[in-house]
């Protein structure tokens, strides 16, 4: 999508620090953290958020959630961590391409905001 900006980030046309990349998923550092690691995993393919999650694409979930299972232990995460994806304006989704966020490193309090 053009005018995408996390399309724009895997295109490499925005600058972003990458955490890990294959041939479905790029995962790179928030620019405005909300714990000590915060970093988003994005799916390559633009789907507009979890509610367009379906049949044909639905595999992409399971893949970056294997993905953050990874990168948590090298980042040496251990188990402690939290993946968010906010779907719709009113959840507070602020980006429309697929993402998860990813925050360890600190105590996570529930419920969110
Ligand atoms: P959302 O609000 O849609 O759940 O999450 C979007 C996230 O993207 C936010 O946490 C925001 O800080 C992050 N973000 C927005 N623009 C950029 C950017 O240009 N680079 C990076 N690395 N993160 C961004
Ligand atoms: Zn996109």
């Amino acid at each position: 999508m053009d005018d995408c900006l996390f399309c724009k980030i895997i295109a490499g046309e925005i600058p972003s620090k990458k955490v890990y990349e294959d041939d479905r998923v790029y995962a790179f550092y928030d620019i405005d953290p909300q714990a000590p690691i915060h970093f988003l995993v994005i799916p390559k393919q633009h789907i507009t958020g979890a509610n367009k999650i379906d049949a044909t694409n639905g595999d992409l979930v399971g893949h970056a959630f294997q993905v953050i299972a990874q990168i948590t232990k090298e980042l040496g995460c251990g188990d402690d961590y939290r993946v968010v994806t906010n779907c719709g304006p009113k959840a507070g989704q602020s980006v429309n391409h697929l993402h998860f966020h990813v925050l360890a490193g600190r105590e996570l309090g529930w419920p969110p905001g």
